[in-house]
């Protein structure tokens, strides 16, 4: 079965949804001063331990998936704040020791369970695992990071279910970030977004690296980047994503 793969051009800005301190902290149960740094990580419990009992499943191969939820921009701030309600396994990737594959099946059941159980918040991120090799972005985790969570508030989280040790990582470049956990009651409470705009999918996942270098992202040229950065496989796996997105608009 052929997809549609529809690409999307980024605007020169992505309208984030504007909230006070106040109006982030309290309902997630959040403590202390609003964040000081240009971008902070807020994750809930609930997300943090279904990437902690994917990570405990597979000790000697890599496994990952999905973060969800939505950034906001603090009110009277240049801070973006992104919270990451759920994680949502990627259970059919193809992982190895030091390797990870989203494949096309993957993603179709990552796309389906994100309809069942995420469908109001946004894809702010991905996680994975290092078992055994400590936590840090390889060179293909910042690939796969630029091409496809390229925004600089998207979120690469990556656990070690060895050492127990997890780290937050942001933007194409990777750069490495503290975060902090909360303990909302329940995920569903924090998909209501508050009115105002936000950001749509295809905007999230645009593959903006090609689009600004005037490269027909589904042409033959991106294909050969692609392919030459060892994100062919990635690739598909994120053609499909666009599919999907492109569907349901
Ligand atoms: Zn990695």
């Amino acid at each position: 079965m052929s997809r549609e793969i529809r690409w999307q051009d980024l605007g020169p800005s992505d309208p984030l949804v504007q909230l006070g301190w106040d109006d982030f902290r309290q309902p997630r149960r959040v403590t202390g001063e609003a964040p000081a740094a240009p971008l902070a990580a807020f994750v809930s419990r609930t997300a943090l331990e279904a990437m902690r009992a994917h990570a405990r499943s597979s000790p000697a191969a890599e496994v990952g998936g999905i973060l969800c939820g939505q950034a906001y921009r603090l009110a009277g701030s240049s801070c973006v704040m992104v919270d990451v309600a759920t994680a949502i396994p990627a259970r059919a990737a193809d992982g190895t020791p030091v390797h990870l594959q989203f494949t096309a099946a993957a993603w179709d059941q990552v796309f389906a369970e994100r309809s069942r159980s995420a469908s109001d918040l946004e894809i702010v991120g991905w996680y994975h695992t290092h078992p055994g090799l400590g936590v840090f972005l390889s060179g293909t985790d910042r690939h796969t990071q630029a091409a496809f969570f390229g925004q600089d508030w998207q979120v690469a989280m990556v656990l070690d279910p060895h050492s127990g040790d997890e780290g937050a990582f942001f933007g194409p470049d990777g750069a490495g970030t503290a975060f902090s956990t909360y303990a909302a009651p329940t995920p569903a409470k924090l998909a209501r977004r508050p009115p105002g705009p936000t950001l749509a999918p295809d905007r999230q996942l645009a593959p903006s690296p090609l689009r600004q270098r005037g490269i027909q992202p589904d042409g033959p040229l991106a294909r050969m980047l692609l392919a030459a950065a060892g994100l062919l496989a990635t690739g598909v796996a994120m053609l499909a994503i666009q599919a999907r997105t492109g569907r349901k608009r």
